[in-house]
């Protein structure tokens, strides 16, 4: 779920949203003049994502290897 956290510029409010397809309004002014704030849950997902990224690029690393041996062969084949 995209639960983000928001400042309105017209009141101060901040409070927590779901943004779907309609942009949030204030729940206090219903204002749309919001700023997205930088939660803790994008700060916990980065470290999250690292770990994601370092365990994808063993695997991309083996992917490549066997795709760099497929090229080798579609050559030698070629050349037949
Ligand atoms: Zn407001």
């Amino acid at each position: 779920m995209p639960l983000y956290d928001f400042h309105c510029l017209d009141c101060g409010e901040k409070f927590e949203a779901l943004v779907l397809k309609t942009a949030p309004a204030c729940p206090s002014c219903q204002s749309a003049r919001l700023e997205q704030q930088i939660s803790t849950f994008a700060v916990s997902s980065e470290s999250t994502r690292e770990s994601n990224l370092s365990g994808a690029k063993r695997k991309h690393a083996k992917v490549h290897r066997d795709y760099t041996n497929d090229m080798r062969n579609a050559e030698k084949n070629h050349h037949h």
